[in-house]
């Protein structure tokens, strides 16, 4: 290999996309990261007390996701996910047990709103115009101050938004679920089928991952948490790693990929986001038929999604600041319920896991947003990745993925 090194520091999904893109580019390429393995905040673990293999948290991709397939596709994992195959979202009324079904039409057209069958139940064709007003809200403008409260909103946008920005709709920017809803919804059914992995995160998103980067002649550095980097002038001249000092010579690049609140203390002075959302995921030992779609989505109800998995199932609650400190117990005990009545279980709660990731992504508000820096650090040899970066997306897979591109791009024209 002939190019020049470059150091990727961080190992979740925007450091790996990152990582690739160098690799593939012809860098000689060495990622640290800090844990004992990849994947970040993509993780999976064998859970003893379950008896299976569990996420951190459920994982949904769209198919208007095009960098996330794109980096799919690169670690020929596109068979490890799973789905319905078709743009389908079932539904149910946890207060009411109604149950519905979301079906867009493939292609631009959106007929299916003409269709009672697959619209949602309650609204009209016209109530969807209010879609466009995302597109040209003012700026800093909130979800909730944006859509119309109505059938269309409660059964489907307000889940939409709480989903894709982590964040309440009283505070999540109405422009980043605009942007969302442009790659998605915007472009008809053929860019909304719901992709997951079938039988785990690592499976589906990581290990392919380290595979294709070794295979392309990247080492990857696990257990090697960066503490440090010295700066001098405008360009990173060495990384401090439990290993010891790396010199980054002239000529050689670095590629931030870590947390926020980890790049603000590396790097002085760089702006980065300082308020965070949690989700919480409740894994429960039960077998389930997840029927067509492998999940269902709840409206009102304690759960927001539930996905059945091998040998469990697991529930979402996003947004979950307002329930990250209550005990895991009740928190398990008043998903429960919702499990039962979305794959029409019964009995007492089985055995159960709560995982709670406080930090899963940045709020997406408008004082979050300002603070996204772009992957352009200032210093002539570092640029920056994460889903925190200015991606112009809210803290997603495809935003992450996203950004390790460009900051690869950025350093491959600057070579
Ligand atoms: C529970 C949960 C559910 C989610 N659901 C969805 C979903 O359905 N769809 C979706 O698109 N997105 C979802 N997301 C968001 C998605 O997981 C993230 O956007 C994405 O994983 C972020 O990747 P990243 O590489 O930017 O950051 P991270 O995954 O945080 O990666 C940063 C890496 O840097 C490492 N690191 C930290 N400090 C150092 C250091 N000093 N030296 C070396 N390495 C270091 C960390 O260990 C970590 O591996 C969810 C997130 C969570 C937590």
């Amino acid at each position: 290999m002939t190019g020049r090194a470059v150091h990727v520091v961080g190992g979740g999904l925007a450091g790996l996309s990152a990582a690739l893109a160098l690799a593939d580019g012809g860098q000689r390429v060495t990622l640290y990261e800090a844990g004992p393995q990849a994947g970040g905040r993509c993780r999976s673990y064998f859970d003893r007390e379950l008896g299976c293999v569990v996420d951190n948290g459920n994982h949904l991709l769209l198919s208007g996701n095009r960098a996330a397939f794109a980096y799919v596709d690169r670690i020929g994992a596109r068979e490890t996910l799973g789905g319905p195959g078709e743009p389908f979202f079932p539904f149910l009324d946890a207060r009411s047990g109604e149950r519905w079904t979301v079906r867009p039409s493939g292609g631009r057209l959106p007929w299916w709103i003409f269709s009672r069958a697959r619209r949602v139940p309650g609204t009209r064709p016209l109530d969807y115009l209010s879609l466009l007003r995302l597109r040209f809200s003012r700026s800093g403008a909130t979800v909730a101050s944006v859509l119309p409260h109505g059938a269309l909103y409660e059964r489907l946008l307000e889940p939409l938004a709480i989903a894709a920005l982590n964040t309440r709709p009283e505070a999540g920017l109405a422009s980043l679920l605009g942007a969302v809803v442009r790659e998605t919804l915007m472009q008809g059914g053929d860019a909304c089928v719901p992709w997951f992995p079938r039988a785990s995160l690592a499976a589906s998103l990581v290990d392919p991952a380290l595979d294709a980067l070794n295979a392309a002649g990247a080492t990857v550095r696990l257990g090697q948490r960066v503490a440090a980097l010295r700066i001098t002038g405008n360009r990173v001249a060495e990384i401090a790693t439990p290993a010891g000092p790396i010199q980054v010579a002239q000529g050689e690049a670095v590629v931030l990929a870590v947390p926020p609140s980890v790049a603000a203390d590396l790097v002085p002075g760089l702006r980065a986001p300082t308020a965070f959302e949690a989700i919480l995921n409740v894994h429960f030992r039960a077998e389930a038929d997840g029927a067509r779609a492998g999940f269902v989505g709840l409206i009102g109800g304690v759960a927001e999604w539930v996905f059945a998995k091998p040998g469990h199932v697991s529930v979402t609650i996003s947004a979950a600041n307002r329930m990250v400190d209550q005990p895991a117990e009740s928190i398990a005990a008043a998903a429960w319920p919702d499990v039962c009545a979305a794959f029409g279980l019964s009995g007492p709660m089985p055995a159960w896991r709560v995982v709670k990731e406080k930090r899963a992504t940045f709020a997406a508000t408008a004082e979050q947003e300002r603070l996204r820096p772009a992957a352009g650090s200032g210093l002539v040899n570092l640029t920056l990745a994460g889903d925190w970066t200015a991606t112009g997306l809210p803290g997603t897979i495809e935003g992450a993925i996203r950004s390790g591109r460009t900051a690869a791009e950025l350093l491959l024209h600057a070579a």
